[in-house]
């Protein structure tokens, strides 16, 4: 038999499972080299030791464990927030983002990943970098995952030393705690990939992370808003709202066009009945475009009644940026206006903004 060798990170585990099984294994080996290459993060065959060499021979032939390296790595002045720029085989470029807080001493401590599901984005919304460099291919399941699995290696590494100063706990281990899907390209018109993904990354023999500590953005595609309050899957769902007329929708965010505000909101709607779940929904503030009183008015009378949280984000300027940061004072009265109609919001601090953390974009933008 003549393969062609592939990355072992672009097949999925019943495909694994078939071919471990054609060799004459035990249907148990899936689940001892699944655990090996995401749970444990093994980064050669030659350390998967649990398996007879004979059969990490074969395998070694057939498959590549390629685990991303970065190409770049940049960490911000406060150490809070590093980006890793990964070159993909094909020579495409993709950013991942890994934010670190630290609310009051380790034990509220939370590392989040931002990641990357496309090389660039086809939707064009006018504040965004990815955007305005348009659309090169989506991501496979493999690499998304890659890009967790580089940060959550280094995220382990700093717990250990944290075990080894004495300042955390052995029991305290935790590497990544949270997922974002808000690094370039738009989640959901990579659908297939990212539920695979999601699965691997929520699977217990995988990275084990809980699905309530991941969190996918979409700008909007209403059809597969839908598709996913069918998954079962309970994760956190962001809606890139950022304005709540269609005029003002449409000149920043030409998706709207196809989907306007009424249809979006009444998918919401769908999706929030369907799974229980409140869904954010993301309000980037554009400096005298969306960000007016009268603007927060009417998000507040779009949005009243709907089981939601909203996150202020001020915008992150970019390189072609035409649009300006609305001042705090500003954004904290917008606030105010939406707490009027009970609608629960969260202002954004910066984080990474000296690292220009992923394109003008990938930065804090979710509590959870
Ligand atoms: N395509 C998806 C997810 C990736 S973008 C989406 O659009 O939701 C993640 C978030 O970053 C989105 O809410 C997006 O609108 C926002 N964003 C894009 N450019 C930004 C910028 N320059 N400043 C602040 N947020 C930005
Ligand atoms: Fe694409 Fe999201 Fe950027 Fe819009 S904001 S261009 S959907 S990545």
């Amino acid at each position: 038999m003549n393969h062609k060798k592939n990355s072992i990170f672009d097949v999925s585990f019943e495909d694994l499972k078939d071919i471990l099984v054609d060799l004459g294994q035990p249907d148990y080996r899936i689940k001892q080299l699944w655990r090996s290459l995401y749970h444990e993060g093994k980064k050669s065959f030659s350390e998967i030791t649990n398996i007879s060499k004979d059969l990490r021979n074969i395998l070694s032939k057939r498959f590549y464990i390629d685990l991303f390296k970065p190409k770049i790595y940049l960490s911000s002045k406060d150490l809070s927030t590093d980006k890793a720029l990964f070159e993909l085989k094909d020579g495409e470029l993709i950013e991942t983002v890994l934010m670190r807080y630290n609310s009051d001493g380790h034990r509220n401590s939370r590392k989040t990943v931002c990641i990357s599901t496309q090389a660039g984005c086809a939707l064009g919304c006018t504040f965004c970098a990815t955007g305005q460099q348009g659309f090169r291919r989506n991501l496979t399941f493999g690499e998304i995952v890659k890009q967790v699995l580089y940060m959550r290696q280094l995220a382990l590494s700093e717990d250990m030393k944290e075990v080894a100063k004495g300042s955390r706990t052995k029991g305290e281990i935790q590497g990544v705690t949270n997922i974002v899907f808000m690094g370039m390209g738009e989640p959901l018109a990579n659908y297939d990939n990212i539920i695979s993904a999601i699965r691997i990354l929520n699977d217990p023999l995988g990275l084990n992370i809980g699905a309530r500590h991941i969190t996918v953005s979409t700008v909007g595609l209403v059809p597969q808003i839908l598709k996913l309050s069918e998954e079962k899957i309970q994760i956190n769902l962001a809606v890139s709202l950022h304005a709540s007329d269609n005029e003002t929708r449409s000149s920043t965010m030409p998706i709207n066009k196809r989907y306007p505000i009424e249809e979006l909101i009444n998918a919401c709607k769908k999706y929030i009945s369907k799974t229980g779940r409140r869904i954010f929904f993301e309000y980037v503030l554009l400096s005298e475009h969306n960000d007016s009183e009268e603007h927060a008015y009417k998000l507040g009378k779009l949005l009243n009644g709907i089981k939601c949280h909203v996150n202020l984000i001020p915008v992150n300027p970019t390189d072609e940026g035409i649009y300006g940061r609305t001042k705090s004072d500003k954004a904290r009265n917008f606030q105010a206006k939406l707490k009027k109609f009970n609608i629960p919001s969260t202002l954004r601090s910066e984080k990474g903004i000296d690292i220009n953390a992923g394109c003008g974009q990938l930065r804090s933008r979710i509590e959870l």
